[in-house]
């Protein structure tokens, strides 16, 4: 059997498909970005900084989402959004991430001016950028927040549509999940849905099973973020696997948020040898301290998957992509012909 090493994860074609642009910024730039703009962080070397946005102590999803206001407060103008979007994408492709599809609400991004337009052009410029530097494919996931009213996400969701073609190839909901339930937000989905745009929705995190039924009954979401707690309705469970709803499973934030007691108790395991379609991500490197390497040896380490397991749940990042079928077509040819090399020289 294949020894799994970090090197031979690296060199594993990856997708990264829930990963937030303001959970995963790198300390040292956001430090050298306060210092410009005149805003104070907690901490003041990278080291300690680093640290403290690790959230090990957090008793629950919300007290975990408290470390983004630190995040945004470097993140109101295009540059730093364009920058921290190029970094990230760099950090990516050095993980052996082929395609990235990263993740935020531009409306927390407005407060010193910006429109919503130019905080979605921003990060799209960085990530244009990152691509023709490292040949990182990366596209944008427009997120709406739970506890913000329904007509915010619905001018989010017009907006995610107007980018369609554009970079923008999906929508999301995020933030608070207990007390916020998805459905209050059904209008913004079903005009992602009627304009074609594909939906993925956070559930199962910080509430139960039911608001994974919501996301894919009322919201009719394409993926799951975090699902984690489908596991508890089998039959729902079941349901997923026979539409094809994909689960974008993030190990170490689970445990951050505690949804889950322990990596070894992970539903992922479940998930897979269920038949359903999962993939692993990284949700927030920064908060969780992770890349997208460290989630996959974690996998083989506390959760018993093989190389070949493991690839396979990397071409299902792949095939779960929000990207035009033609375009994630052609990038699953390429990446199974990469696959299959790598198997090759393992022989
Ligand atoms: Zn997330």
């Amino acid at each position: 059997m294949t020894v799994i090493t970090s090197d031979l994860l690296r060199r594993l074609p990856k997708a990264e498909l829930h990963c937030h642009l303001d959970g995963s910024l790198r300390p040292e730039t956001m430090l050298e970005l306060a210092r410009d703009l005149k805003v104070k962080m907690p901490r003041d070397s990278a080291e300690a900084l680093r640290d403290y946005m690790r959230v090990d102590d957090a008793r629950n999803l919300e007290e975990y989402l408290e470390r983004f206001s630190i995040t945004l407060s470097v993140m109101q103008q295009a540059e730093p959004m364009e920058r921290i979007a190029y970094e990230l994408a760099e950090d990516c492709a050095k993980e052996g991430v082929r395609y990235l599809e990263v993740r935020y609400a531009p409306i927390l991004n407005v407060r010193a001016g910006l429109t919503l337009e130019q905080a979605v052009e921003a990060p799209l410029r960085g990530l244009a950028r990152a691509a023709r530097d490292y040949g990182i494919v990366s596209r944008v996931l427009v997120c709406a927040i739970r506890n913000m009213p329904a007509n915010t996400s619905l001018e989010l969701a017009w907006l995610a549509v107007d980018f369609k073609g554009d970079g923008v190839v999906g929508f999301d909901l995020a933030g608070g999940e207990a007390g916020n339930p998805a459905s209050v937000h059904a209008q913004a989905f079903a005009h992602c849905e009627a304009n074609g745009l594909p939906c993925t929705c956070h559930a199962g995190e910080g509430a139960g099973a039911g608001s994974v039924a919501e996301a894919m009954h009322v919201c009719h979401a394409h993926r799951i973020g975090h699902g984690t707690r489908l596991i508890e309705d089998p039959a729902l469970l079941a349901e997923a696997k026979a539409t094809g709803v994909a689960i974008e499973c993030c190990i170490t934030s689970n445990v951050q948020t505690r949804a889950i007691a322990s990596v070894d108790q992970h539903p992922l395991r479940r998930y897979f040898d269920a038949g359903l379609q999962v993939s692993i991500n990284t949700d927030n490197r920064l908060m969780s301290g992770t890349d997208l390497v460290t989630e996959y040896g974690l996998a083989a380490k506390h959760l018993g998957f093989t190389f070949d397991e493991l690839a396979q749940l990397a071409r299902q990042g792949f095939t779960n992509a929000f990207l035009p079928p033609v375009e994630r077509d052609a990038l699953v040819a390429t990446i199974d012909a990469e696959i299959a090399s790598l198997r090759q020289g393992l022989r």
